[in-house]
């Protein structure tokens, strides 16, 4: 059945082999990206889709320098894919990213801001650490508001009609009974998305975002204490959550993919929109 729906998906226009083959890998042809977060999950995971998906370079920015660079290599040589050591909290150091890959690769296309960290501990309001809220809030909300705004400057100085996906969270849209920290940054990077596509939009600039539910990433494992296969199990039992559509913990490729969508010309008329990615996780 799988054949018989791609010949009729491909048949409006050339149903050759060749076409096919071309369709798949044309979706970020000729673009250079960044990737904030890169060195890890779902940021690591996006860079490769990236590539896979013709983007003409792929720049790994992280704090994280040996995975980052790791990534980076395994991409390709430095003509294709490059490792930026930058910290998201020290605006310079976006300024300096987001300059040395315009310098570097000739313009920027794609922003993926995805730098994140979890809650230090799992606190209520009724014991908020302050002190480990305005770390977390350094690197959730003000680190993606320096990459939105250094992007954004980019693209729009370079006139290059760009596209800026921002990692939010199913966090972003209801409350927690926990994290309440993250809970806050994740509904901030929404209000910051949603502006951003306002204000940048008569430019040509789009900027969305992609909200996942619970993926097996270091991030959540550290923050739960546990290996990738308990987190399933943990989840559903502590948190009280029902388990997603396909019954397995979401990959991260599933994100990168909707990533590579928001970020490519098939959205081109997609801005100001939070794609939810969760397989049907509600609370
Ligand atoms: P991860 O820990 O695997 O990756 C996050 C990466 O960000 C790491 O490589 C880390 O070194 C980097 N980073 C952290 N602080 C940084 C800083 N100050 N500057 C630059 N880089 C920094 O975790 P992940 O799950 O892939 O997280 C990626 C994003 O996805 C985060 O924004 C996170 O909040 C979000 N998210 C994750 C889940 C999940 O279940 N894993 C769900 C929803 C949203």
């Amino acid at each position: 059945s799988s054949a018989a729906t791609t010949t009729i998906s491909t048949k409006m226009e050339d149903p050759t082999l060749d076409a096919v083959a071309q369709v798949t890998h044309k979706k970020l042809q000729g673009k250079v990206a960044i990737v904030t977060g890169g060195a890890s999950g779902i940021g690591e995971a996006t860079a490769r889709k990236f590539a896979l998906h013709g983007a003409r370079a792929v720049v790994i920015a992280d704090v994280q320098d040996d995975k980052g660079q790791n990534v980076a290599a395994s991409i390709g040589g430095p003509d294709r894919s490059t490792y930026i050591h930058c910290d998201v909290t020290d605006e310079e150091q976006v300024k300096g990213l987001v300059e040395s890959t315009v310098r570097i690769y000739g313009s920027l296309d794609i922003m993926f801001s995805n730098a994140g960290i979890g809650s230090a501990s799992q606190q209520t309001v009724l014991d908020f650490d302050l002190a480990s809220y305005d770390k977390l809030m350094a690197v959730n909300v003000r680190g993606m508001a320096a990459c939105v705004k250094h992007a954004s400057r980019a693209m729009v100085e370079g006139r290059v009609r760009g596209s800026i996906v921002c990692t939010a969270s199913i966090s972003a849209s209801m409350g927690g009974s926990i994290f309440t920290d993250y809970t806050m940054s994740k509904h901030a990077v929404l209000g910051l998305m949603r502006s951003a596509s306002v204000q940048l939009g008569a430019y040509g600039v789009r900027v969305n975002s992609v909200s996942p539910g619970p993926v097996a990433t270091p991030l959540l494992c550290t923050l739960f204490k546990v290996e990738a296969e308990e987190l399933q199990k943990m989840l559903e039992s502590q948190m009280g959550l029902k388990a997603p559509v396909a019954g397995n913990m979401m990959s991260v490729e599933s994100v990168a993919d909707c990533v590579v969508f928001l970020a490519s010309e098939e959205a081109e008329f997609v801005t100001g929109h939070n794609l939810v990615v969760d397989g049907g996780f509600k609370t």
